[in-house]
């Protein structure tokens, strides 16, 4: 039986595994694949790289961290947790494997607007046309001409943070109509934001641009951010019983353990920052809290 299952090796479950692995614990990391740090062409808000770094890069770099001290990414979905007694058996598609302890670092997955292709997103993506975080990267757009999809509260939010960065920002109807209750309409006007229906349609790359066709005509920006939500990877938490809320994010405690005993959760799965920096730092703390029940349960000694 292994000490510790990681499911993820995105920032959160590679830190878990460094952490982990330091502890002489024996782990298993396994992996799907589709991390959103492998999304980042390159980021310039991670501490400790002036010139910026690829997400795909920062994610081969804690790999080989994880792996100088035995770790072994496994390509494996998970599908399902079960409990037993103080114990988990975590169900793979490729076998069934015992733990004493799970760490869920599966993350999410944004949602991106109907109708833009692959062919167009992940151009678009990769050349800083097509962004999904304005923390992250809003200071790239600084006196850019900005398009954000969204409507409602969630779209309303993400137009104004960015609204610190430019002053040209367009919020954009993905489907018809906007959904703006008086006080949101009243603080997109107070800030300056332009207003366009949809439905958005005819995404394509225009020169240094990406362009779409919407109720108001066709538009191009600089830089679009989809506002659209995300789906939260944290079904198979929710499944073995642990509690959610109304969005789906799992809840912890200040130490990363979820409802369920012996089941913990770090990075972009909890509710929190949504940001590399965060998942490493509640991988962290989850690692060293998984760590110290195992001793409480029998010491660890060499
Ligand atoms: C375009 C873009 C740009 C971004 N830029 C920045 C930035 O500049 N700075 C910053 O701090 N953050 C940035 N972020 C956010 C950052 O990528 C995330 O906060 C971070 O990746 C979260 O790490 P995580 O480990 O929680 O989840 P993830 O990195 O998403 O990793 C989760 C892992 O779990 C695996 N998994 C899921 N389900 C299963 C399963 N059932 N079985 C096995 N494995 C499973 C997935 O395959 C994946 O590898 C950006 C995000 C995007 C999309």
């Amino acid at each position: 039986m292994d000490d510790c299952i990681i499911i993820g090796a995105g920032p959160a479950g590679l830190t878990a595994a460094i952490y982990l692995a330091r502890f002489h614990l024996s782990i298993r990391l396994f992996d799907s694949g589709s991390s959103r740090a492998a999304m980042i062409p390159c980021t310039h808000n991670h501490a400790g790289y002036p010139e910026g770094i690829a997400g795909k890069e920062l994610l081969r770099l804690m790999l080989a961290q994880a792996e100088r001290y035995g770790a072994v990414r496994e390509p494996v979905k998970v599908i399902a947790i079960e409990r037993d007694g103080d114990d988990f058996v975590v169900r793979t598609d490729h076998g069934t494997y015992p733990a004493r302890t799970v760490l869920l670092a599966t993350g999410v997955v944004n949602h991106r607007p109907a109708g833009l292709l692959p062919e167009v997103h992940d151009p678009a993506l990769e050349r800083g046309l097509l962004r999904y975080c304005p923390i992250c990267d809003g200071y790239e757009v600084t006196d850019r001409r900005v398009g954000v999809i969204g409507t409602g509260d969630h779209g309303m939010r993400e137009a104004l943070f960015l609204r610190g960065y430019t002053r040209d920002v367009t919020l954009i109807a993905p489907e018809a109509g906007h959904e703006l209750d008086d006080s949101c309409a009243r603080a997109l006007d107070e800030a300056g934001i332009a207003r366009v229906d949809g439905p958005c349609g005819g995404w394509a790359i225009e020169g240094a641009q990406l362009a779409l066709d919407t109720a108001g005509g066709r538009m191009a920006f600089d830089s679009i951010y989809p506002a659209l939500g995300s789906r939260i990877r944290s079904h198979l938490a929710v499944a073995a019983g642990a509690r959610a809320n109304d969005e789906g994010c799992l809840e912890v405690d200040d130490h990363q353990r979820t409802s369920i005993p012996g089941l913990f959760a770090a990075g972009d799965v909890v509710k929190g920052l949504d940001q590399i920096s965060h998942a490493m730092g509640e991988a962290g703390v989850a690692a060293t809290t998984i760590r110290n029940l195992l001793d409480q349960r029998r010491p660890i000694r060499r």
